[in-house]
């Protein structure tokens, strides 16, 4: 794979050498009895980093969202988001399925909060005739807005909204370490306000596998019972969080190198560098299918994700002689 540059996603990194070091190295014992000190660890460092009282351990971020779902929404009510969330995009009706949960979802430019629009949407007690909302949901950094950083101000006015209306609040945080990193902002400080919060390890971070869901103590306990119920506990899952924890301490300050590398290929590519927050970069292109299969013919993937819209990520295994070869293959099909 080495001559193709992957700019698909930046879940596609594999674990570098010494991450699989530490995998090999990490102590394990059985994380369903709660003696996996590998695992352990790596929830007592996140819920720290992030300022909430406990973490919990789970394969995947849509595990994670539909956990803190799970424990703020009760079946027969909704939750709200915006129409780009990837809890109403890309978790496949999850929330219904799993846990009766409906979804209703403000419209917003590049996924960027509005709180006068979700002010609007919330219907906190709609009494027997309506659905009421039980919970708003926030994605930061937002994907399919491109990798776009929530303005703290407005993320400030929902969590007061929410507080108002006693609906619980959820962050979608798979990005929040890109967030972290563009806005030199403390992660405890983008965590706050909400009730839980989401993190992926396996997005920019380069771990295989593996996210956490933060919120209270005694949520958590909750959460831990119904991960287990999904079919979701792990045993020595160790190997695993020790990736995790490898790529808190050597692959966080790094994102910046992915941010700056995204604004590049924007430069280049025509899009307006102003809309590159982080590590994402979404294209204007007409036949963007068309556009990504002649791009793979010359080794450079990227993801066609509507009919205009193509999306290129930066990540750990895109280095600079990558974003030189996608702006010589990109330029000409783009323009
Ligand atoms: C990737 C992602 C997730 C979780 O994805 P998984 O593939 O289930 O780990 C959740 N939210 C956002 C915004 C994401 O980009």
């Amino acid at each position: 794979m080495s001559g193709v540059v992957d700019l698909r996603s930046d879940t596609v990194t594999r674990p570098t050498p010494a991450m699989r070091a530490a995998m090999a190295d990490a102590e394990v014992g059985d994380d369903v009895y709660g003696e996996d000190p590998t695992v352990t660890a790596l929830e007592a460092d996140v819920a720290e980093l992030l300022g909430h009282e406990a973490a919990l351990f789970v394969p995947s971020g849509s595990l994670g969202n539909q956990l803190g779902i799970r424990l703020l929404v009760a079946p027969g009510y909704e939750l709200v988001c915006d129409s780009l969330a990837h809890l109403a995009r890309a978790e496949l009706g999850a929330a219904a399925v799993f846990s009766g949960v409906t979804f209703r979802t403000w419209k917003a430019t590049r996924g960027l909060l509005d709180v006068d629009a979700i002010a609007e949407l919330i219907a906190p007690d709609a009494g027997p005739y309506l659905v009421s909302t039980a919970a708003i949901a926030v994605e930061n950094t937002h994907n399919f807005g491109g990798g776009a950083v929530q303005p703290a101000d407005q993320v400030q006015a929902v969590a007061d909204l929410a507080r108002r209306y006693g609906l619980g609040l959820h962050l979608d945080g798979a990005r929040l370490w890109n967030a972290h990193v563009a806005t030199g902002r403390p992660l405890r400080e983008l965590a706050a306000g909400f009730d839980t919060v989401s993190v992926c390890l396996s997005k920019g971070l380069g771990a295989p596998v593996g996210s956490l869901l933060v919120s209270t103590a005694e949520r958590i306990v909750e959460a831990r019972v119904w991960r287990k119920r999904y079919g979701a506990g792990m045993r020595q899952v160790g190997i695993l969080a020790a990736a995790g924890r490898y790529a808190l301490s050597h692959h966080v300050e790094r994102l910046a190198d992915d941010h700056a590398r995204a604004r590049r290929l924007a430069a280049a590519l025509g899009a307006d560098p102003a809309t590159v927050d982080t590590n994402i970069v979404v294209l204007d292109a007409a036949e963007a299918a068309t556009v990504a299969a002649k791009a793979r013919e010359q080794d450079v993937l990227v993801s066609a994700l509507g009919p205009r819209f193509l999306r290129l990520v930066t990540h750990l295994d895109v280095d600079d002689d990558g974003i030189d070869r996608a702006i010589d293959v990109l330029a000409p099909l783009v323009r």
